[in-house]
Order: C-alpha cells, then structure tokens, then sequence
C-alpha cells in the first residue's frame, strides 16, 4: 500500500437534510483503518472498488440534485469536473486502482471485499450521537453477526455521554437491537463495544496514529424543561511519523471556552512537540443568508471565518493547511450550495487575508485524498 502519508477516505460529507451520504470519514494509514463519524458506511466502502474510469464518468451525487431539468443544457457534470471546482491544488486525490488498494482486500465480488475491508475497521470515533453521524454506522452492524468471519470487532469511541445517549436511545432494543456483545462467546460471535474517550485523552487509534478528542458546543436544546449544550467533539489526529496533525470536526459553532481550549492544545502540539497542522476538516453547514439569522449549533462562512482568524494565531506563513469543507447542507435552490460556500469563503478569507494561512477546498462524497 501507498502507505507514506494518512489517506481519507471521505465516504460521505453531506451535512442533510437529503440522506445523500451524511459525515463519515475512513482514515488509512499503511494497511490499517479506523473511521471517524459514520453517517456513511458499507454503502460508500463498496464504491471504493469502482474503477477510477467509472468513478469519473459519473456526477457526483450531490451536483446531480443541482443538475438543470429546464432545456437544451443537458451538461453532464462529471466527478472531474468537481474535482476541478472544489479542490484546491495543494490537496492530492488519492486514486484508487487495483495495485495499491482493490488487490489487498480478500473477496471474489464487491460485497466480499467490502466486508474484508469493513473488518479491518476496528474504532470508530463518533464526534457526536445525531443521526447524519451514527445512521449507517448503527444500520451496518448486524453483518457483525453470523458472517462466518472470526474475531469481528468493533468498538465505538466517544464521550461518556455520546456512548450513552447511543446505547439509551439508539441500541437499546425499541429503536434498534441492542447489539452490543462485550464478552465474545466463540471466535465467531463479535465483539461490539463502547469505549469511553474523556475531552483531553490521547490513546493510539492504529500504530503510528494518535487520537485526542476535544470537547465543542453545538448549539443548544431542552431537555426536562433545561436549557442544555449539545456537546459534540473534534478529533485531533497525530501522525506520529510524518509529525502531521489533522484537527476532524464534529459539527460545532465558536464558542468563548471550548474553542479556545483547542486552540491551546494544538499551539501547544506545534510549539512544544513540534507538529505541523496539515489538516482543518471543518463543517460550514449554511451559506450566508441576511434572511436566516438561526444556525442551529452550525457554521455559516461569516462564522468560519471568525473562527480561522483566532487560528491565524499559531500559525506561520510557511506551509498552508488544508482547510476542508464538509457537512454543507442542501438548500432547496438552483445553485448548489457548495459552490455558494466556496465563493462566500473565498471572499471573506481575501478580505481577512486568510488565504495566507489556508487552503480552500470543498470535500466531494466518495473521493480519497492523501492528507
Ligand atoms: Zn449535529
Ligand atoms: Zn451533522
């Protein structure tokens, strides 16, 4: 395997209401795997194994629900032709061919290979328990069941309180079956989990790959006639080789304590252990509308930007970070709202001068990229 730097898989990015592939994120790291959020799963690891030809000739599935009924413009907009529009040239796609990714997974179809694939997917950080995040995550685990497969595990990181609201609301046989299996029985009965990840805890995800999860405010809700934080996370990963650090956002808005405190920490990472931030995959749920003033715990770009400038702080000018846009809502419009975002943010960042520090690129459902 290509091996040299983390790879994500990005099997879905869409941030709703069309459950067009919701937040899920495949990290490879040599010849292992872990995934952050999971929205998407087995559907979208299927198509990894698609020919690149045939990736290519097709529209990616967000462009097809802007693509134009009204006449002659019969356009097909390709994948390379996203490709082109939302990625900036300093974020390499990955290409996936049959040497350096089909051919190490067993299986004679697709669905095998899937699923060679999908058992190699040991942890699964969840940032947050809202549906766009855990849906496919939760409907794929019965194939942890009589597969025939030994030694099947899964474990399910997250906040106490996430693990909880999961296992309470989701797993607990009304919604969903409880398929949580803590004590395989024989080699092939799995093993499923919850593992509790505290705000600050670094543990090793895969050799050579850190994990940290820090603590965000998502807007706010009742419950039991209290105000409460919707408490969602971002995921700092730590590539212990190349000394690269990647910051995965949950969904999450600037807030005056949270933010600041990661902030800190990644500061701290850079200056103290000598990291370089490669990588920012942030939400920016909502494009900029004088009409809507309610953001629900999201970002818009006017916000992002706000947030990108308290980051321009511990930053220098020599290398940029990535700065990768996923979880963009889909507005009942003409125009696709990543292209919107994509203009709104370019904007706004000339003007802070913030393209200095940052990369722009938009993520597309079911591209690899080398991070
Ligand atoms: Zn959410
Ligand atoms: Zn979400």
């Amino acid at each position: 395997m290509s091996g040299k730097k983390l790879i994500l898989h990005a099997l879905g990015t869409s941030g709703g209401p069309v459950d067009t592939k919701t937040q899920g994120f495949l990290f490879q790291f040599d010849n292992n795997f872990f995934m952050i959020d999971g929205g998407t799963g087995l559907s979208a690891i299927a198509e990894l194994f698609k020919k690149q030809s045939l990736k290519e000739s097709k529209i990616d599935n967000i462009s097809y629900l802007y693509s134009d009924f009204s006449g002659n413009n019969e356009e097909i907009i390709a994948v390379k032709s996203s490709i082109s529009k939302f990625t900036s040239e300093n974020l390499s796609i990955f290409e996936l061919n049959e040497s350096n990714f089909s051919s190490n997974f067993k299986g004679k179809n697709v669905i095998e290979k899937s699923m060679d694939l999908y058992s190699k997917i040991q942890k699964n950080f969840v940032t947050h328990p809202h549906f766009d995040h855990i849906s496919e995550l939760i409907i794929n685990l019965p194939v942890l069941y009589g597969t025939g497969y030994a030694n099947l595990k899964k474990t399910i990181y997250g906040s106490s309180i996430c693990n909880q609201y999961i296992q309470e609301h989701v797993l607990n046989d009304k919604t969903w079956p409880n398929l949580v299996n803590e004590t395989a029985s024989s080699m092939y009965s799995p093993e499923i989990k919850f593992g509790e990840i505290h705000t600050n805890q670094q543990l090793e995800v895969i050799p050579g790959i850190d994990i940290i999860r820090m603590n965000l405010n998502h807007g706010e809700c009742q419950i039991e006639n209290k105000t409460c934080i919707v408490q969602s996370s971002c995921y700092i990963l730590l590539d212990k080789r190349n000394k690269h650090l990647h910051l995965i956002f949950g969904d999450c808005e600037w807030d005056e304590v949270n933010f600041p405190l990661l902030i800190g920490k990644t500061h701290d990472l850079i200056k103290n252990s000598k990291y370089k931030l490669k990588t920012m995959l942030i939400e920016c749920s909502s494009i900029n509308d004088e009409k809507v003033t309610e953001l629900y715990g999201h970002m818009n770009p006017n916000m992002l930007c706000k947030t990108l400038d308290e980051f321009a702080h511990i930053l220098d000018k020599e290398e940029k970070v990535n700065l990768c846009i996923s979880h963009i809502k889909q507005t009942i419009t003409l125009e696709d709202p990543r292209q919107v975002i994509l203009h709104q943010m370019k904007d706004t960042m000339k003007k802070k001068n913030l393209n200095v520090y940052f990369e722009l690129s938009v993520l597309i459902n079911g591209l690899s990229y080398q991070l």
